[in-house]
């Protein structure tokens, strides 16, 4: 393809401006003929985008690439439509998995949604998965379940009346595989109901997939696997969680009635533990102070007034003014807790490595960039020094309010 050559000397002579005075002048803002854009002229734009009325000068400059002498106004511009979240729905699914998770206090643990996500590889995109819960229970659909069986009225803790409850609705729910957690409660449950079933249970599954389970076996020296079972558990952290869209985790209703059971069990209830002796691997709620932190005195109050374990990094263990079972981290404990409060700690990787499983992270610290508020989904830009008493006052507050309304 050819181009025209152009003539610059002839273009500047057909941009002169003839008759005004001795030196020659010319129309800059005119292109060449034929090049099609013309010639931005800055001022003029300028004064388009300026806004009217206003005693300081003010300008619009969102319109910045608005033509020239196009009417301008102060309207604010409309919000982005945010698209609603996809929520996936299987309306008729070919098969149910059950899951039964511990949901400790209506919440999923850690451990629950892996189970989930267990049931999600095995129920593909036929099979739906369908979440057996004691009353209310969060989270349900983003964490991979496509149906939810909530029973009410279960009062107390009797594992031989639960498992009772759970074999009454698996009963009628008819699934095909049924995966428990393999922790302190969910193990014992999947046991007691394959018991109750009188049926094959697999258990501390650490592989889960549509064409077998794995688990270790003979001190890890070989592998078990198996065809998908009816029954199994899912060891901790072996299964990924389930990372995809929102499921809709919609309510089935539970035709069946709860069998009456004779238990031997007299009575059942659980008694928590004390928080200030529970080991920090199986602190729920850890409170930590590190070297940003002068007054210890009104750390262990702090820590007290929470009902938190209490918890430190390296350098305060390290100067032996917090005990050496304390220290967080990858050289001391890594934590599994719901809530980690960190007081004047940097965050260094060996420190964060020790709170990478909690759940929320609530950070105090005077520097906005240490990578401790980072990490904190809550951070507080301050003197921890100050926030102590503070927080004290408002926990006293709450406490006597508390014993006022009761
Ligand atoms: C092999 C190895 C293993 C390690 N293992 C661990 C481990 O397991 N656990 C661990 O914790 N560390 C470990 N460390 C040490 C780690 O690298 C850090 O040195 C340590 O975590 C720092 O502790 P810190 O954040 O309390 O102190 P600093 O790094 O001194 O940070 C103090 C923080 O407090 C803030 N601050 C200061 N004044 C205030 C105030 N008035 N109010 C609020 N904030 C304030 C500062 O901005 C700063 O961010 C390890 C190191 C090595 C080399």
């Amino acid at each position: 393809m050819s181009r025209l050559r152009r003539d610059p000397r002839a273009e500047r002579a057909a941009h002169c401006l003839a008759g005004e005075g001795p030196r020659p002048r010319y129309d800059r803002t005119r292109r060449a003929s034929g090049s099609g854009r013309p010639r931005r002229d800055p001022r003029a734009e300028r004064e388009a985008q300026r806004i009217g009325g206003a005693a300081r000068l003010r300008y619009d400059l969102s319109q910045i690439s608005r033509p020239v002498g196009e009417a301008v106004t102060a309207a604010p511009r409309a919000a982005p439509v945010a698209e609603a979240p996809k929520t996936i729905i299987v309306e008729s699914p070919a098969f149910l998995v059950a899951v039964v998770p511990d949901a400790p206090g209506g919440r999923l643990s850690g451990h629950d949604r892996q189970v989930i996500g267990a049931a999600r590889a095995l129920a593909g995109r036929e099979g739906a998965v369908a979440v057996i819960v004691e009353g209310d229970c969060e989270g349900l659909g983003a964490a991979g379940a496509d149906r939810m069986l909530r029973l009410d009225g279960a009062e107390g803790y009797d594992p031989a009346a639960r498992a009772a409850r759970i074999e009454a609705v698996l009963a009628s729910l008819g699934a095909r595989h049924v995966l428990f957690p393999e922790s302190l409660d969910g193990g014992d449950l999947a046991r007691r109901v394959a018991v109750g079933l009188n049926e094959p249970l697999f258990t501390n599954a650490e592989v889960v997939a549509a064409k077998g389970l794995v688990r270790p076996a003979k001190g890890r020296r070989v592998e078990q696997s198996l065809a998908p079972p009816r029954l199994a558990t899912v060891a901790p952290d072996a299964v990924a969680d389930y990372a995809g869209a929102l499921r809709e985790a919609r309510a089935l209703p539970f035709e069946g009635s709860a069998p009456a059971v004779a238990t031997s069990i007299v009575s059942a209830t659980r008694i928590p533990a004390d928080p200030a002796t529970v080991p920090l691997s199986l602190a729920e709620f850890v409170v930590s102070a590190g070297n940003g932190l002068s007054d210890l005195d009104t750390f262990r109050q702090v820590v007290a007034a929470l009902h938190a374990t209490p918890g430190a990094s390296r350098v305060l263990c390290d100067s032996g003014l917090m005990p050496r079972h304390t220290q967080v981290g990858a050289s001391g404990t890594v934590l599994a807790a719901t809530c980690y409060f960190a007081l004047g700690i940097s965050g260094a990787p060996q420190h964060l490595q020790g709170v990478a499983g909690c759940e929320h992270v609530v950070a105090v610290n005077t520097d906005l960039h240490a990578a401790m508020i980072e990490r904190a989904g809550l951070a507080v830009v301050m003197d921890a020094q100050a926030v102590m008493p503070a927080l004290l006052r408002l926990l006293a507050e709450e406490a006597a309010g508390q014993g006022k309304a009761s």
